[in-house]
């Protein structure tokens, strides 16, 4: 069994599933029978709300585990027992960390999440992390931090535009730190069976080649529902084109976390 690794949602752009896709996923790697854990990135919160993990007054998030050292993921995580996975949620106040770090040298901003990080892999094998959208403080840190990157894509053509910049960033990380997270993959998401996408997907494919990964996440009103519930489309509607999508990329997903483990010794 390959180490943990912990995957970023990452797209420059919002509205593009990088909640959705990671919730829904996750799911869909539970039922597999893999331990996996959310991680909700994103000052807004929405995985947490998406995940039904809304918190008590009081109580401890993603933030104080990044400005508390002594703070370990156990006092923090929320299980999901009905889905057989846990996450570390976040709170509004999250969005204060970038002024934390200002206050520190540049090297040291990733410390807090790494050493979130180092904890999740121990006890799982799937770390699955949302992020807000923009390439904001908060991202940048987290592209440090992090393994690898899963990139939701939708079918637009501005949407080509955001990926190269993305490619970029990671290339400016590795040139000053030395190292930077690989692409797991792109998903493309909220799909609609129309002659644009369908050329788009393959423009996608001659530049990204085998970096997109085959299953494609259909549009369904269903997964705009299914949050309202607390629920992944797997619960909510197992017989729904996306419930199937999902569990085929739990399977890719699955397949090149164990190649990217041989090909690292
Ligand atoms: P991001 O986190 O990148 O902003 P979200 O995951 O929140 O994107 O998705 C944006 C919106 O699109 C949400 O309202 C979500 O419910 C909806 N959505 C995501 N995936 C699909 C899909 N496959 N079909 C229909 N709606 C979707
Ligand atoms: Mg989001």
């Amino acid at each position: 069994m390959p180490t943990g690794l912990v995957a970023g949602l990452v797209n420059e752009k919002g509205g593009v599933g990088k909640t959705t896709v990671p919730f829904n996923l996750a799911a869909a790697i539970a039922r597999r029978g893999h331990r996996v854990l959310l991680i909700d990135c994103d000052p807004r919160a929405d995985l947490t709300l998406t995940a039904g993990a809304t918190l008590a007054q009081d109580q401890p998030s993603l933030y104080d585990l990044l400005l508390e050292e002594d703070r370990h993921i156990s006092e923090v995580l929320v299980p999901l027992p009905h889905l057989g996975l846990d996450i570390i949620p976040a709170e509004r106040d999250l969005a204060a960390i970038e002024a934390v770090w200002r206050e520190l040298p540049h090297a040291q901003w990733p410390a807090g999440l790494r050493r979130v990080f180092e904890q999740a892999k121990q006890s799982y094998e799937l770390i699955l992390v949302d992020s807000p959208p923009g390439l904001s403080a908060l991202t940048a840190t987290l592209l440090r931090a992090i393994d690898t990157v899963i990139v939701p894509q939708q079918c637009s053509f501005t949407a080509l535009y955001g990926l190269r910049e993305l490619m970029t960033v990671l290339d400016e990380i590795r040139e000053v730190w030395g190292t930077a997270p690989d692409i797991l993959g792109i998903v493309v998401t909220i799909f609609r069976r129309t002659r644009h996408s369908a050329h788009i997907i393959e423009i996608l494919r001659e530049r990204f080649g085998g970096l997109l990964f085959n299953t494609v996440i259909p549009l369904t009103v269903r997964l705009q529902e299914a949050p309202e519930f607390g629920l992944p489309i797997v619960e909510y509607e197992p017989s729904n084109p996306a419930a199937q999508a999902f569990m085929e990329l739990a399977k890719e997903v699955l397949e090149r976390w164990h190649q990217r483990a041989q090909s690292a010794g």
